[in-house]
């Protein structure tokens, strides 16, 4: 559901110049700024086959500073090249010239956006905390230009129908509303206050991720005995040691502190004291009232993005953050997410009273012993053993039928039966680190290049924790061709050598779900990069890549692709059909830990001026959700980076179950049709959604491919939750 982060370089602001990326290099007499730093490859144009590729070679640390400070300069003169012209406003001359600045830098962008989240050390963190404010300063400087807004304005206000194309329109309405949306229309007293927020935010959340991962990497469990191994498959096992080895400890065992090495612990360790101490140091990630305690700048940046949202004329940081969204206002939000609640607390009820009758039968079966009330640190121990007793599926019944290798040929797979691409490995590309493997997509029936896909797949120090996808260059055909570069990031934990890498169901299901917003980028068939791939709302992004889970549980995939590690024997229907009858367990669990944090990030910025203390409101809204007390919110206040370690879903959390409502009523498309490989059904799917990028709004897309709005009744059956009366 939402285990990763969306294109890690649209974390940084940028809000202005876009999201895109693009090698192509425009006929521009600014050259001063790149002459100057001539040797440094941050600056340089992306060279090699398929229109150049990332330059990765040679790029140190000490390269970011003076890049990214001159391909600033750059684009600087380039927007000032528009904004001083004499020439009358003109599409061309504006939002097309527009659209064609700033390529130096977003190219050094998707390079340093690398370093941000895969190889982020101290060393690279001093420039992250020097270079977040001035790049947000930036991003303002462009949004408080005046002669450039005026020009944009006019463009607008003359918009003219008969002569601009449909994407036309749209980039020229999108580059306007961005411009309004930062503030080109506020007063002058109130931008400089806005600027100065900006900067100030830009270093908040700066500090709040590399809080977060110095706790990841500080606040660790060393098991010393075989004793405390008790319950831990070998996998897990295997990977401990392997964690402790690479951390000096060798003979022992580490649990690092993050979600890949925590979840498999407290599913199969049979210590309740030692689920009780690693649960805790996950869940106090930025709480621990020390240097790395994220509380005071959560305070801080709420208070600052609700007076940020009313100098630019909204009531609080919510209503400002949905207006450009699909969901448009936060009511709507809530009244989704209200709706889903009480069906899904309610389930958590029944669910822990099974795993209670369960604990209290094994008391029993041991003869008496302390007896156990169900706590955080049980749910998903005991979860798994009811899942065990009640649907006969074990999890390690599973694993050694899910292999990365193969589950990636199964993407590959997947994308050839519903788009018609075809995954090559493309070899001898410059890569950041020697784990990353290139693969080139081309159109199966013409042999059209269509991208590039980058593989990172292994944790590692200095690497963010979660799974993700990142747009390294967006698909364009404005002036010249451009071809997508994307790439897929997961922290599975590397094997020793000659072992297969084994994934537990939900890393599968991530796997196809980080590969799902990957062909939403490959896809991509527009004219601007602005428009292209995975630049639409927050809220719609993550309906491609929660509707490509599906398919992982599709028989055609796992009788191909599940195959067993030892025997390569696929996996047996039996247990095919245990893990289909087992789909809608456990669901009361994932839907509250998810809804609970995404209520949370929406009251907050709610809240408007008040002075927030994160704890306290934390645990006032929970009780005032009567929230379970057996779990807590998948991601607490002090560790939610989804929110604070930049803007993007800030006010945005709740953007997995909207985009849920839709991926569960377009999965019925095919239900409805031949099944899940109809071909017609697959059509529309790229045609309407995929293909579009943001050249149509999301609503009418949806419509196009559906011929229907989406309702809730279908996630309602999605998730095994009654389907409220009269509902669609
Ligand atoms: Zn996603």
């Amino acid at each position: 559901m939402s285990k990763h982060y969306l294109a890690a370089r649209c974390m940084l602001a940028l809000a202005v110049a876009g999201c895109a990326g693009a090698q192509h290099q425009e006929n521009s007499n600014v050259t001063t700024a790149v002459a100057a730093s001539a040797a440094n490859p941050l600056l340089q144009p992306w060279t090699g086959p398929y229109g150049g590729v990332p330059g990765f070679a040679g790029v140190r640390v000490e390269h970011f500073e003076p890049g990214l400070e001159a391909a600033m300069a750059q684009a600087r003169q380039e927007i000032e090249a528009i904004a001083a012209s004499s020439e009358p406003a003109t599409f061309e001359n504006t939002i097309a010239a527009f659209e064609a600045s700033g390529r130096t830098l977003r190219r050094a962008l998707a390079v340093f956006g690398v370093w941000e989240s895969t190889l982020n050390g101290p060393e690279f963190q001093v420039v992250e905390r020097t270079m977040a404010p001035k790049l947000a300063a930036f991003d303002d400087e462009i949004a408080q230009n005046e002669r450039l807004f005026r020009r944009v304005a006019a463009v607008y206000e003359a918009a003219d129908e008969s002569r601009w194309d449909p994407e036309q329109q749209r980039l020229t309405w999108y580059r306007y509303t961005q411009l309004v949306r930062a503030g080109a229309q506020a007063r002058p007293a109130d931008k400089a206050r806005i600027a100065e927020i900006n900067q100030r935010l830009a270093s908040l959340y700066t500090a709040f991720s590399q809080n977060v991962l110095s706790d990841e990497e500080t606040y660790t469990v060393v098991l010393h005995t075989p004793a405390e191994l008790e319950g831990l498959p070998d996998s897990v096992r295997a990977g401990a040691a392997a964690a402790a080895a690479e951390g000096k400890l060798p003979g022992k065992w580490l649990i690092t502190n993050t979600r890949s090495s925590v979840e498999p612990f407290l599913t199969f360790s049979a210590r309740r004291d030692l689920r009780e101490k690693v649960w805790k140091n996950f869940v106090n990630r930025g709480d621990n009232g020390d240097a790395h305690d994220n509380n005071a700048i959560i305070t801080e940046v709420l208070q600052l993005r609700a007076e940020r949202a009313r100098l630019l004329g909204y009531p609080t940081h919510a209503h400002w953050r949905l207006q450009d969204s699909m969901a448009k206002t936060p009511e709507a939000t809530l009244q989704l997410m209200e709706a889903v609640w009480k069906p899904a607390a309610a389930r958590v009820h029944e669910e822990v009273a099974d795993m209670q009758a369960l604990a209290d039968k094994e008391r029993e079966a041991n003869g008496a012993g302390k007896a156990i009330v169900i706590a955080p640190w049980d749910y998903r121990y005991y979860a798994e053993k009811v899942r065990k007793a009640k649907y006969d599926l074990d999890e390690n019944e599973i694993k050694p039928y899910l292999q990365l290798d193969q589950l990636r040929e199964a993407l590959f797979w997947v994308a050839g039966e519903l788009f018609g691409f075809e995954f090559s490995p493309a070899t001898g590309l410059p890569v950041y680190h020697p784990d990353v493997a290139v693969w080139e997509v081309k159109d199966k029936a013409s042999g059209k290049h269509i991208g590039l896909w980058y593989f990172d797949p292994y944790a590692r120090q200095g690497k963010r924790s979660g799974a993700w996808m990142s747009d390294y260059r967006n698909q364009e055909r404005f002036r010249g061709e451009v071809s997508a570069i994307v790439s897929n990031n997961s922290n599975f934990v590397k094997p020793g050598p000659g072992e297969p890498t084994l994934l537990s169901w939900d890393d599968a299901i991530t796997m196809f779900h980080e590969f799902g917003h990957a062909l939403h980028g490959l896809s991509s068939n527009v004219t601007y990069p602005s428009l292209s791939g995975t630049s639409v709302p927050p809220d719609y992004v993550e309906f491609p890549s929660q509707l490509l889970e599906r398919w992982l549980s599709t028989p055609e995939v796992l009788t191909r692709f599940a195959l067993h590690y030892q025997t390569g024997r696929p996996i047996p229907g039996e247990l095919v059909a245990k893990i289909e009858r087992a789909s809608r367990f456990n669901q009361g669990f994932a839907t509250v830990e998810y809804l609970s944090t995404a209520l949370v990030d929406m009251k907050l910025h709610l809240a408007g001026a008040t002075r927030i203390d994160p704890d306290t409101f934390e645990r006032q809204t929970l009780l005032e959700l009567h929230m379970p007390e057996q779990l807590v919110m998948r991601h607490r206040t002090p560790q939610l980076s989804h929110v604070f370690a930049g803007d993007q879903y800030s006010a945005g959390y709740y953007s997995y179950l909207w985009a849920d409502t839709l991926t569960a009523d377009a999965y019925e498309a095919f239900t409805e049709g031949s099944g899940p490989y109809d071909h017609a059904v697959a059509a529309r799917l790229s045609k309407y959604v995929f293909q579009a990028g943001n050249t149509v709004d999301p609503a009418t897309a949806y419509r196009a491919f559906r011929g229907k709005d989406p309702g809730i009744a279908a996630l309602m059956r999605k998730r095994g939750f009654p389907v409220p009366a009269g509902a669609r």
